[in-house]
């Protein structure tokens, strides 16, 4: 039986993976299929990773992740984890291929998914005017003109932080009132740089190599016009990749795996959690990254409990 198998091969996993090999518990990662090495093999340059000054293309961050993690000895595998077993000492995950795995510690590190728009131009554009995350490509618009899909919170907060950047920012909103708080909206409404554009929604997004503008369409009387931009911030949630933990593992509000305190501890003894998975609120890849670490240090701490108290049953001499 494996000391740990961890579940999703983004920069929580790798980092989990990388410290837990380094443990010399020979850790299984189980990557997914499709989807291998998360969240930032859909996107382009990665400027705020701490290591690389000149910045590091994402698929070669996670390459590189990856490469760290198999030189310690993690064993990576392309394959889907479909069932858990995670009640009582043996840990089981089913794959899709139908193997079936057993460990005495799970690290649940499958991240979370930004809602997509789902129109035409949304996929090809990713990475080269589409973003859903602010924090990380507001840098790449300065003196542009960009819009803000949503109506939340987060719309309005990613709308006011990308006015630090851009030369316009107009906030596109399906309806005529938002959701967001008072607070935030009002934030938005006094700064002059943001415009808002109600009862719209983006029916196309359009350019060349990189985004030049959207075809937006009237949700009221169905009409379309052109809006020339240069960017497109989709902020219409989060859903945190949690579908094969429910029921099993105690979730927070947001929907997030719930964790105690500031530890990777679930509501599972030997199960543990780290990343995207369980943040509601920073979502990169260096506190996904930091997630990973702290996952890998409770396992380290709960195998020692278990692994110490095996040793001490076993009748002297053997
Ligand atoms: C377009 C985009 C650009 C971004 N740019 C930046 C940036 O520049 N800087 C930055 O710091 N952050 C950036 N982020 C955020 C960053 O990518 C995430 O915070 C980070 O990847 C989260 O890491 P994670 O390991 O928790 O999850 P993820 O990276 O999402 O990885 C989770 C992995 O688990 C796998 N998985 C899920 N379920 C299963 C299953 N059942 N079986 C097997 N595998 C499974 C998934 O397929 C995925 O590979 C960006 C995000 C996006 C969407």
């Amino acid at each position: 039986m494996r000391h740990v198998i961890i579940i999703g091969s983004g920069p929580a996993g790798y980092t989990t993976a990388i410290y837990a090999a380094r443990g010399g518990h020979s850790p299984l990662v189980i990557a997914s299929s499709v989807e291998a090495g998360g969240e930032l093999m859909n996107t382009t340059e990665v400027e705020n990773f701490p290591g690389f000054p000149e910045g590091i293309m994402g698929p070669d961050l996670m390459t590189k992740m990856q490469e760290q993690a198999e030189k310690f000895g993690a064993e990576v595998v392309y394959d889907d984890a479909v069932e858990l077993s995670l009640d009582g000492p043996v840990k089981r995950v089913t794959m899709g291929s139908g193997a079936v795995h057993e460990a005495h510690t799970i690290v649940f590190a499958t991240g979370s998914a930004p809602r997509k728009l789902g129109i035409e131009g949304e996929k090809a554009y990713s990475g080269r005017g589409v973003s859903y995350c602010a924090t990380c490509d507001g840098f790449f618009f300065r003196e542009k003109a960009i819009a803000v899909v949503g109506g939340g919170d987060s719309a309005m907060e990613e709308a006011t932080f990308l006015t630090k950047f851009a030369s316009k920012v107009y906030l596109i909103h399906r309806r005529d009132e938002l959701r967001a708080s008072k607070i935030m909206q009002e934030r938005a409404f006094a700064n002059e740089k943001i415009e808002f554009v109600w009862n719209a929604e983006i029916a196309d997004i359009v350019g060349g190599d990189q985004v030049t503008g959207v075809v937006l369409r009237d949700t009221v009387d169905g009409s379309t016009r052109d809006l020339a931009l240069e960017g497109v911030f989709v902020a219409i949630g989060n859903d945190p990749r949690t579908h094969l933990v429910h029921g099993a593992l105690e979730l927070t509000e947001d929907g997030t795996v719930a964790v105690d305190g500031r530890s990777s501890r679930t509501s599972v003894p030997g199960v543990f959690a780290a990343g995207d998975v369980i943040d509601p609120t920073y979502r990169q890849a260096v506190t996904a990254a930091g997630s990973g670490t702290v996952a890998a240090l409770d396992v380290e701490h709960y195998l020692a409990g278990i692994l110490d108290d095996a040793a001490a049953e076993q009748p002297a001499g053997v």
